[in-house]
């Protein structure tokens, strides 16, 4: 399947739809597909147009539901097991409709005049009084994979992790660009001097609204001095005697797994 995102997109009454019920970060997709309604008055009062699956218009709507253990009953999907499950347009439609709906949700005032925000023709919300403009929220982490010239990988652990070691990763700071937060990191985290910071891919990570940006580094110098209030445990490790990972659907295990494959890069 495909999915086209498209904000201001104008649906005719009557048109056949695709809605993304959403309550509580998760979606109503009962046989892996959202279920199929007219488009009437309740959704072009109540629903965000998010664009269009395979041609057809999809709207996010936040849907109640009568007890709380109707969410848990299936169809309902949080969106962290949509992540294994669904077709990867499905699991973009649902956190564009997951963020989307929060976003409006948390701005139907102003918090600068406490006037009442309306929508604008694409994914920004507008101040009816001071005219204060906002756009939904996403916050970039990089993932970092530092790499020696002997073939071994750092890889730190968490509290809570159990044996599973993975990449460093820290939020982007305001006026920092991406390479320069991978060495700031580095250097927090683990204590070490990097450079040769090389792109290796993203994934938007609704938890609540990350955006992961992978990348590979040099190691230049420095032994390994961890953070302790941020890590349990920070290593060296060959690439044939890898400890557990993370699981294969994070970003972070893509960016092991690159650099097992291509040893060189570039
Ligand atoms: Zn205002």
């Amino acid at each position: 399947m495909e999915f086209m995102r498209n904000a201001g997109c104008q649906i005719a009454e009557g048109a056949t739809v695709y809605v993304v019920g959403v309550n509580d970060r998760r979606v109503l997709i009962p046989d892996g597909l959202f279920p199929v309604e007219t488009f009437g008055f309740g959704l072009a009062q109540d629903g965000i147009p998010l664009g269009e699956l395979d041609g057809i218009p999809v709207v996010a709507v936040s849907r109640s539901v009568e007890s709380s253990d109707q969410i848990e009953e299936p169809g309902w999907l949080g969106l962290r097991d949509m992540l294994q499950v669904s077709d990867n347009a499905v699991i973009e439609a649902s956190i564009l409709a997951v963020q989307r709906l929060e976003f409006r949700d948390s701005t139907r005032f102003c918090s600068r005049c406490a006037s009442a925000m309306e929508q604008l023709s694409d994914t920004g919300r507008k101040c009816s009084g001071c005219s204060h403009v906002m756009y939904p929220l996403v916050t970039p982490a990089v993932l970092v994979l530092i790499e020696d010239q002997n073939r071994r990988t750092l890889l730190a652990q968490k509290d809570g992790w159990g044996n599973r070691f993975s990449v460093i990763a820290g939020f982007v700071e305001p006026g920092e660009s991406l390479e320069q937060c991978c060495v700031r990191e580095a250097l927090e985290e683990v204590g070490v001097t990097v450079s040769d910071v090389r792109y290796v891919g993203s994934q938007p990570w609704p938890f609540p609204h990350q955006l992961m940006v992978a990348f590979r580094v040099r190691w230049v110098s420095g032994a390994i001095k961890r953070d302790e209030l941020e890590l349990s445990d920070a290593r060296w490790f060959s690439s044939d005697a890898l400890p557990e990972l993370p699981p294969t659907i994070a970003l972070s295990r893509t960016l092991i797994q690159h650099w097992i494959d291509y040893p060189s890069y570039p």
